[in-house]
């Protein structure tokens, strides 16, 4: 990032209303006012350590004001690219922000010769700008609607025992029947939801849909959830989830935190997050095993209850005979480790025998089952 110094005698201009903008300054030195040439008006009087300049770089279009030294000024520039990277690589909720802010400054500004000039440009950038950030932010405050309104569900997926076939565990899976977008996908919905405290409330409202489950069914049956960083962060989150549980008179081992890989960053972090579940008694299961990039390393730093193999594996071990050895790998491993297997994405029954002969524990997927509801759930028989 390279800085550009620049000096002004007093009453020396900076810029010209109408100029092309190719940087903001911050003043360093000095006093700097910012004024309409054609008017005289002024409207800012800038001190040290006060940006610039910087309208005409976020909308590329011609400086809308003009600026001179009113004592002996010294500016470092800041060049177009340091901004503009910046705002590319920001939040859409900022850029909207920024969009809207600049749009709404410059129709306060005296006229004349301030929105001449390139102000197609300033409305295409400002208006691709707002409607993403708009988008994102209208689908968030949906999402809050939503969750408080009782329209994002709980469906539960089933996990069978691989060797006799019974049913032994669900995934609760969240979903969001949009009024006008239809169902939404939690791959999306739920990143939102990461962005932001609403995954907190999704979460809760998983815990509380899985253990008011939990009570109806029989005392071996187990319910997975799926949790982030941001709860297992949140300390008032697992005590939460604790005394409802209690107050159920659920036994803690039927909930079991599903924790992906992508999570895991941190060892330490993530040691911390194992522990404080293992104390409360919610065993931790690593989703999604075998696509993240911690790999063997996490096996030997972080002892997971249950390892759950990627759908990838499962998908492919057919067509590529490399997906099959390390299938066989991971379960040797597993085993050795003491560790339960779970196979996701089980879709046919040579897929399932080939798990059998692996001695996987459990087995989720189409085969088996599709997530359903919770009556459908209530409905099934358990051996
Ligand atoms: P996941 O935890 O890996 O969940 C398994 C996904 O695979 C689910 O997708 C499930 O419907 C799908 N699936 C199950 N069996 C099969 C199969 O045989 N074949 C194929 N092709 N797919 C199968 P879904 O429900 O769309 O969820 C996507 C992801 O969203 C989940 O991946 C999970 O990471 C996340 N998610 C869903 N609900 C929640 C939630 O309540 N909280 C959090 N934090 N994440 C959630
Ligand atoms: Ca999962
Ligand atoms: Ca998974």
């Amino acid at each position: 990032m390279s800085y550009h110094i620049k000096q002004y005698q007093p009453g020396e201009i900076i810029f010209h209303g109408g100029d092309r903008s190719d940087c903001a300054y911050i003043i360093e030195q000095g006093q700097v006012e910012i004024y309409v040439e054609s008017s005289e008006s002024i409207i800012d009087i800038l001190n040290e350590g006060e940006l610039f300049g910087e309208m005409g770089v976020l909308d590329q279009s011609p400086r809308s004001t003009s600026a001179r030294a009113l004592t002996a000024v010294t500016l470092l520039e800041v060049r177009t690219q340091q901004i503009t990277n910046r705002l590319a690589e920001s939040d859409p909720i900022v850029k909207a922000l920024v969009g809207v802010l600049l749009k709404r400054f410059r129709s306060m500004l005296p006229s004349g010769q301030i929105n001449a000039g390139n102000n197609n440009l300033l409305e295409q950038v400002a208006s691709v700008i707002e409607q993403a950030g708009i988008s994102k932010f209208k689908l968030e405050s949906e999402l809050r609607i939503a969750i408080n309104g009782g329209q994002v569900q709980t469906v539960f997926q089933p996990i069978n025992d691989i060797q006799s076939n019974h049913i032994t565990g669900f995934e609760a899976l969240s979903r969001w029947q949009h009024p006008e977008r239809g169902f939404i996908s939690p791959v999306e919905f739920i990143a939102l939801a990461e962005e932001t405290d609403l995954i907190i409330e999704v979460g809760d409202l998983v815990f509380t849909r899985a253990i008011e489950m939990l009570t109806q069914l029989p005392d071996h049956v187990f319910i997975n959830i799926n949790v982030s960083s941001r709860q297992l962060d949140d300390d008032q989150f697992l005590n939460r989830v604790l005394s409802r549980v209690q107050d159920h008179h659920i036994s803690p081992e039927r909930l079991k935190l599903e924790i992906t890989e992508t999570m895991v960053v941190d060892f330490e972090l993530a040691k911390k997050w194992l522990d404080k579940c293992r104390n409360i008694g919610f065993p931790v299961c690593a989703d999604d095993f075998g696509t993240g990039h911690s790999g063997m390393e996490q096996l030997v730093e972080l002892n997971f209850d249950v390892l759950k193999v990627d759908q990838v594996f499962i998908r492919n071990m057919f067509k590529n005979q490399r997906y099959q050895t390390i299938l066989k790998a991971i379960a040797h491993i597993g085993h050795s480790l003491g560790t339960k297997l779970v196979a996701e994405g089980v879709e046919d029954a040579s897929q399932h025998d080939m798990l059998k002969q692996l001695n996987f524990d459990f087995g989720q997927g189409y085969f088996f089952g599709k997530p359903m509801s919770k009556e459908e759930v209530l409905q099934l028989k358990f051996n």
